[in-house]
């Protein structure tokens, strides 16, 4: 198993995450658990800046907050001069919560409510990513009716594929995110949007896919995004000086993922969409990036407690963990691969492969489907590393299991972000029939 970050494993082969032995963690905050490494988000955070502050450059880094979206991941991302990218109340709602200034966040969604729209313009946000022809109108009378106006993007969708895995994918022509740039989409909703005075347009946005591992599809829309801006200018003396090329840098999350580094990738994203202006007379807009995964993902493992075993003969061996597709739905949702240790004896070498299941009444509801392992015993450990994105935010009650803790680590001290929650918590919404 690879470790990342500040995770170590210390001399009685215990796994160590921000310099706090695992057992000790869950001797406190109980199983499962998750862990993030406060250092290391802190590190993917500035990585992504350093390019940009290198080059004297003016960027805009934004974590997109869906990954996970707790009011002290939000605080996280601030105190590192990020915004937040949000797209719905709940997140709007939550970065408010943190003390997160509006004029630093980001709004996306292909179907922002009235509701949710009306929000934003309140508070104030810094930047509303049209999504829509609807979204063009419903936005511009919210504004019209507040004697207010938004700085705006477009959302594009450039038609450029950058991810293997379909249900993941956004940026190819048949998405439901976006205008159509094949199909001229794009001047169709630019020509609305200077109908409406309220609606200042500053730039493109674009959002090619997820688990990206080079440069090669940003390069692409960069190209089709640069030559949008050159026709605006020409046509309609646009002078758009925002680009927002989304996020989607990819992980590693097995051996078998092989993503380029966040400040390499990020240089040579400067570096494309530099080349990508030049060739069409302009200078590089204002860089946004909106980056979820990588920023999230290997800082966070999460701890589980080994129960049951089945050995099926010449077929599989099923151990089950305490937790499972309700803290972690991502394999049975997209056939997501994990690494996982057991975390007291770090140092012995496996001896059997193993299939981790969880405890939910459903057959899908698996972590691992072959997991290398020592003999695990009930009571045992078990830490699944690179569990930071899109684990809490996709976690749910099925079988009306609690969702776990998750807690900070740095230093040697550990700080909870989430409360675990208790079985009154589950009927909190219940009404009793009289
Ligand atoms: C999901 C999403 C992101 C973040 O994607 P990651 O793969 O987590 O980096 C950024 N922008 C938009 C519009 C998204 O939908």
């Amino acid at each position: 198993m690879q470790l990342y970050g500040t995770s170590k494993i210390t001399e009685n082969g215990e796994l160590s995450i921000g310099g706090c032995p695992v057992s000790q963690l869950t001797e406190t905050y109980g199983t499962p658990l998750y862990v993030y490494d406060e250092d290391f988000i802190r590190e993917q955070m500035r990585a992504y800046k350093r390019p940009f502050e290198r080059a004297h450059l003016p960027h805009r880094i934004a974590y997109a907050c869906k990954a996970f979206c707790t009011i002290g991941m939000c605080q996280l991302a601030d105190s590192e001069g990020l915004w937040l990218d949000i797209v719905s109340e709940g997140e709007l709602y939550t970065a408010i919560r943190a003390g997160i200034h509006p004029s630093h966040m980001c709004m996306n969604g292909n179907n922002k409510s009235d509701h949710e729209l009306r929000y934003a313009v309140e508070v104030g946000v810094g930047l509303i990513v049209v999504d829509n022809f609807y979204e063009i109108d419903l936005l511009a009378s919210i504004l019209h009716e507040q004697n207010r106006s938004m700085d705006i993007l477009l959302r594009v969708a450039p038609g450029v594929e950058a991810h293997t895995h379909e249900f993941i994918s956004t940026g190819q022509q048949d998405s439901k995110f976006g205008f159509d740039l094949k199909s001229g989409q794009v001047q169709q909703a630019v020509k609305q949007v200077k109908e409406h005075k309220e609606l200042q347009l500053v730039g493109l946005h674009s959002h090619i896919g997820s688990q990206i591992f080079d440069v090669e599809g940003f390069r692409l829309a960069a190209h089709r995004l640069a030559e949008q801006y050159a026709w605006l200018l020409q046509n309609y003396e646009l002078h758009l000086h925002v680009l927002n090329l989304g996020g989607g840098l990819g992980v590693r999350y097995t051996e078998e993922d092989t993503p380029t580094p966040i400040e390499t990738l990020t240089e040579e994203l400067i570096a494309v969409t530099k080349e990508a202006f030049l060739t069409h007379g302009m200078d590089l807009p204002l860089l946004m990036l909106e980056p979820g995964r990588s920023i999230v993902a290997q800082a966070g493992t999460t701890l589980y407690t080994v129960g049951s075993r089945k050995e099926i003969p010449h077929v599989r061996t099923y151990v089950a963990v305490d937790g499972g597709m309700t803290d972690n739905p991502r394999l049975a949702l997209y056939g997501a691969k994990y690494e996982a240790a057991l975390a007291m004896r770090m140092h012995e070498q496996p001896t059997e492969s193993i299939a981790i299941a969880g405890k939910c009444c459903e057959s899908g509801d698996m972590l691992i489907w072959d997991a290398p392992l020592p003999q695990s015993h009930p009571g045992d450990l078990l830490a699944i590393t690179c569990t930071g994105a899109y684990n809490y935010s996709m976690a749910s009650h099925y079988n009306r299991i609690p969702n776990p803790a998750a807690i900070l680590v740095k230093d040697g001290t550990a700080r909870t972000i989430v409360k675990r929650e208790t079985v009154e918590d589950l009927c909190r919404f219940d009404v009793r029939l009289e």
